[in-house]
């Protein structure tokens, strides 16, 4: 039966490092936080956020904006925060309106203060291994990996999904420990070889967002699996591995929820700090 790798108690280890580390800055870090329109889920993140924020004494700025607001609209608050010498990093909560693209408008954020880690200055950083803000789902995956004490060298591991927030750099980030990455997606299941290459995985990464999409017993005995997605199935929430199935395979899984989804506001403080830190 596979240990559980849980995100609460790795997440209190995480924010004690960073609450020394915002303690012992010069000036008290602040995140500007960006909400544009009314959502209810992007409420209840701000709110998380917020909390964690304090209680890690890091100043949480949020400003809103109404849901008519034009991209050159947020580009303006978006430079005057990057010109805010007190400001250490920025978020844009999602979703935007749809006349607002989040790619073309994260690109205005100054790259020492992209704590999602998504400009492409940063990625390209991530490509040569030498990134200081990574995306924070991925980096919640590493840390959970890292947990489990794996060693990656040399190992198979296999990530379904390639979406630029977990998947492409978790590949890089795996890579760069020299672990043998596979990145599977839409066409890998299409062409009928999924379970396949999740037979295999030494480690897998899901993160599709379809409940059940990958079967227990395709789980490698031994293996670790991070199951990143997030599906509700008749009021409850699971991720997209079956997990009574793969737990009695694995060595390591994470639970859904409690898994990767506690750890990841913990990243962007973390990278919030990180960036603070390289500025002051
Ligand atoms: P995206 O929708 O951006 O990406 C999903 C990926 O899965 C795509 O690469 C897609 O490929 C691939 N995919 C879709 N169907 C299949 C299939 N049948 N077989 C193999 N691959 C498939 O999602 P995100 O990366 O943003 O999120 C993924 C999941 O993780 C969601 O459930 C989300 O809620 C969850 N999540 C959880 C977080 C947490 O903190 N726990 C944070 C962020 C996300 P293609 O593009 O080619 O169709």
């Amino acid at each position: 039966m596979a240990k559980l790798l849980e995100g609460k108690p790795l997440a209190e280890k995480i924010k004690e490092d960073i609450r020394k580390q915002a303690a012992s800055l010069k000036n008290k870090p602040v995140l500007a936080s960006i909400m544009v329109g009314e959502n209810a889920g992007a409420a209840a993140y701000v709110k998380s956020q917020a909390k964690t924020a304090e209680s890690l004494g890091i100043e949480y700025r949020l400003q809103s904006l109404p849901q008519d607001t034009s991209e050159s609209t947020l580009v303006e608050l978006i430079r005057k925060f990057n010109s805010d010498s007190s400001v250490n990093g920025i978020i844009i909560q999602m979703p935007l309106p749809v006349n607002i693209d989040y790619k073309k408008i994260s690109q205005f954020i100054e790259p020492g203060k992209d704590i999602e880690g998504m400009h492409p200055a940063n990625i390209g950083r991530l490509l040569f291994g030498k990134a200081k803000l990574i995306p924070c789902t991925a980096a919640s995956a590493m840390e959970l990996i890292n947990a489990s004490g794996i060693d990656l060298y040399g190992k198979e591991a296999v990530i379904v999904g390639h979406s630029e927030i977990v998947g492409k750099p978790l590949a890089l980030l795996l890579l760069d420990k020299f672990s043998t990455v596979t990145v599977c997606h839409i066409g890998t299941s299409k062409a009928g070889k999924l379970e396949e290459h999740v037979r295999r995985a030494e480690i897998l990464i899901v993160a599709v967002g379809k409940a059940g999409l990958i079967k227990g017993e395709w789980v490698k005995e031994g293996s670790v699996v991070i199951d990143v997605g997030i599906n509700r199935v008749a009021d409850k929430i699971v991720g997209d591995v079956e997990f009574e199935t793969a737990e009695k395979r694995a060595s390591y899984i994470t639970p859904v929820p409690g898994g990767v989804g506690p750890l990841t506001v913990t990243m962007l403080m973390r990278n919030l700090v990180e960036a603070a830190k390289s500025q002051q």
